[in-house]
């Protein structure tokens, strides 16, 4: 068997999508989007208060490159008061980056991988990255 290594399986950044209740938790992700944004070079995409794609529950999506992620992920580990968050990287097979590629910080939420493409890349990249 080969070893999958970050380059052979082609990584081009990730995506951190923060989980909220649009009701109450809406105004804690605000507050951690703006610091990770002003902290890091990431892309805080948009709050979709309305569950889009595998994503079951209201989530904001903060896009970075593979360089950024021993900054973001600590940071969001010590900072997301509260929240679930999904850590995932942008690879060639969306519904491992969903499954066995992602890393969850707090409480793991069920996906719906049926939305997603098998084998094929998914998700918005970073700017400036192109497949
Ligand atoms: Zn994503």
């Amino acid at each position: 068997m080969t070893e999958r290594t970050a380059e052979s399986v082609g990584n081009l950044g990730y995506h951190a999508h923060i989980y909220y209740d649009p009701a109450k938790t809406r105004g804690i992700a605000e507050r951690v989007c703006a610091a990770v944004g002003e902290k890091f070079p990431v892309e805080i995409e948009e709050f979709r208060d309305v569950p889009r794609g595998p994503h079951p529950i209201s989530n904001a999506l903060v896009i970075f490159k593979p360089d950024q992620f021993e900054h973001v992920v600590p940071w969001l580990m010590l900072n997301r008061d509260g929240l679930d968050v999904l850590v995932h990287p942008l690879t060639t097979d969306a519904v491992e980056d969903h499954r066995g590629y992602a890393i969850w910080l707090g409480n793991p939420v069920e996906l719906k991988l049926h939305t997603l493409s098998q084998g094929r890349r998914g998700g918005q990249l970073p700017k400036g990255v192109t497949p």
